[in-house]
């Protein structure tokens, strides 16, 4: 479920919020609508993740979030031990709020610290520092909490990697058991990608970066599962999960994304839009289908695990080469194997950091011999 509303933005953020909650009421009205509209679609099917995202959904306040967690339950049928996630900006949450959601059947928080350092933070537009993102981790726990996330940001403008492994030791210290470490991508269209002057650090110090950023998370007892995410005790999440296994999902709300019965497809970016829909139901004029060709299909079948540690069966994927080009594919395979990019487990390739680091390259190459 998106929540398309954020207290500021933030110099990096290309995803869709607004800042004017005056509409929040009449958006969580909408949602409801089409959460009426899918539960006749799905009522044969039990839900096992639920993922309340945005956006800030903790920006529209206790009473309008409540109201959508209850609206999801009410409405469908979420599994016993389902995993319900929702994202929470470090400065927009307290310990009555906390309990408030744990008590509604919340179970997985995310916060989005992004940085241990204070100057970076509100060099990114952040609005919380780090001790209020700290107070916030442990106030969870304290509500009950016992599957939290943070998110982490490395190559920040002015960033140096000694201020990344600060920020993971300061993290691993607290009662987390997910950590998600993303790269900064500089879209056009935000305040960074307008500014001339941003001083971002080089390519080789963005991945030593990453590299050293995942050899201490291991070290903390952080196993990492996928390029940017990384788990303790087993508790990958399995809304990101669901995404690099090609399964099944219905977005919520406004720009949120569906695949459902071999069908992507999307609803636009628009609040307006969606709080003037005259329909909810799919199929309706609201969404837009992204038709899947085969190649598209056999693109993503490889392209999507590639992305975790688990990595794609080598014997799967060297059946989607014509037989001509097989042993080409297999003497770049092998390639990767021997330059440490990666490497073999129970009949699946998976690339190690080092080919995490070029996996765009890697897929890419991979997809070009299957279009030729
Ligand atoms: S809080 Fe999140 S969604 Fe909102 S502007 Fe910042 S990065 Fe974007």
């Amino acid at each position: 479920m998106h929540i398309p509303f954020c207290k500021s933005k933030c110099g990096y953020c290309d995803f869709y919020s607004r800042c004017d909650l005056s509409k929040a009421e009449r958006y969580v009205d909408a949602l409801l609508l089409q959460f009426d509209a899918w539960k006749r679609l799905l009522a044969d099917r039990s839900i096992d993740s639920v993922y309340i995202g945005g956006g800030t959904p903790t920006v529209i306040g206790d009473i309008l979030l409540l109201r959508v967690i209850r609206g999801i339950f009410d409405r469908f049928c979420i599994e016993s031990g389902a995993e319900f996630t929702i994202e929470a900006n470090p400065g927009t949450v307290d310990q009555n709020s906390l309990d408030a959601y744990r008590k509604a059947g919340v179970n997985r928080i995310s916060f989005g610290v992004q940085s241990a350092n204070d100057a970076l933070l509100c060099r990114i537009g952040r609005i919380h520092n780090y001790n209020q993102a700290r107070q916030a981790i442990l106030w969870a726990k304290e509500a009950g909490f016992d599957n939290l996330s943070a998110d982490l940001m490395y190559a920040l403008p002015d960033q140096s990697k000694e201020d990344l492994l600060l920020s993971i030791e300061r993290l691993s210290d607290l009662p987390l058991s997910h950590i998600s470490m993303y790269g900064l991508k500089v879209e056009e269209n935000t305040p960074f990608g307008r500014d001339p002057d941003l001083a971002l650090p080089d390519e080789e110090e963005q991945c030593a970066m990453y590299l050293e950023g995942v050899e201490m998370l291991a070290q903390r007892g952080f196993t990492q599962y996928e390029i940017s995410n990384f788990a303790k005790d087993g508790k990958v999440s399995r809304h990101n999960l669901r995404y690099w296994k090609r399964e099944e999902y219905i977005g919520f709300g406004c720009a949120a994304h569906s695949f459902y019965e071999g069908r992507r497809f999307f609803v636009p970016r628009s609040l307006e839009q969606f709080l003037n829909a005259s329909e909810y139901a799919f199929p309706s004029a609201l969404y837009t289908v992204e038709e899947l060709s085969l190649k598209d299909v056999r693109e993503e079948q490889i392209l999507l695990p590639l992305r975790t540690a688990y990595g794609v069966s080598k014997k799967g994927l060297l059946l989607l080469v014509d037989e001509e080009k097989r042993s080409m594919v297999e003497g770049y395979l092998s390639s990767l194997e021997r330059g440490g990019y990666a490497a073999m487990r129970d009949e699946n390739l998976f690339l190690t950091p080092r080919g995490m680091l070029l996996s765009n390259t890697i897929i890419s190459d991979l997809l070009c011999y299957l279009d030729e």
